[in-house]
C-alpha cells in the first residue's frame, strides 16, 4: 500500500480534556506519523465552510457550534494507507459503536463531541490539508 496522508483534527472535547497527547500517542502506536501539526480556534463561519458537505445534515448546527466552542489541534497524519489506518485508530463515529482501544471508544463523550475528525478518502484529505496548511508546514 502506499505512503499516504490523511488531514486529523483533535476537536474541542479532547482539548477541553487535555487529551492531545494521549491521543497523539494512539497515532503514532499505530504507525501514522504527525508531520504537521497546529492549535487553532475556528470561527463558526470556517467550521460551516470545512463542514459545507454537511450543511443539509439536521445537525450541522451543532456541529459547527460545537467545533468552534473551544481550540482544535488540525494535523496531517502520514504513512502506508494512512486514510483508512486514521479511519481505524479514531473507531466509529458513535462510541457506543467503537472497538475497544479505538481513539473513540476510550475518549469520545457522545456521537456529536466524539474527539477526533478524519478524512475519509485520499480525494477528501488532499482537500481537507489544503484547507488548513500550506505545503511549507508539512515536514514528512
Ligand atoms: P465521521 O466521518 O466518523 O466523523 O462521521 P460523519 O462524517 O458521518 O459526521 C461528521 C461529524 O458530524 C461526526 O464526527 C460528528 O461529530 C457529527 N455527527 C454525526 N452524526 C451526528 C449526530 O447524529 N448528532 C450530532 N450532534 N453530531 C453528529
Amino acid at each position: 500500500m502506499a505512503t499516504e496522508r490523511t488531514l486529523s483534527i483533535i476537536k474541542p472535547d479532547a482539548t477541553r480534556r487535555n487529551l492531545t497527547g494521549k491521543i497523539n500517542a494512539k497515532f503514532e502506536e499505530a504507525g501514522l506519523r504527525i508531520v504537521a501539526q497546529k492549535r487553532i480556534r475556528l470561527s463558526v463561519d470556517q467550521a460551516q465552510q470545512f463542514y459545507a458537505v454537511h450543511k443539509e445534515r439536521p445537525f450541522f448546527g451543532e456541529l459547527t457550534e460545537f467545533m468552534a466552542s473551544g481550540p482544535v489541534v488540525v494535523q496531517v497524519l502520514e504513512g502506508e494507507g494512512a486514510v483508512q489506518k486514521n479511519r481505524q485508530v479514531m473507531g466509529a463515529t458513535n462510541p457506543k459503536d467503537a472497538a475497544p482501544g479505538t481513539i473513540r471508544a476510550e475518549f469520545a463523550e457522545s456521537v456529536g463531541e466524539n474527539s477526533v475528525h478524519g478524512s475519509d478518502a485520499p480525494e477528501t484529505a488532499r482537500e481537507e490539508i489544503a484547507f488548513f496548511f500550506s505545503g511549507l508546514e508539512i515536514v514528512g
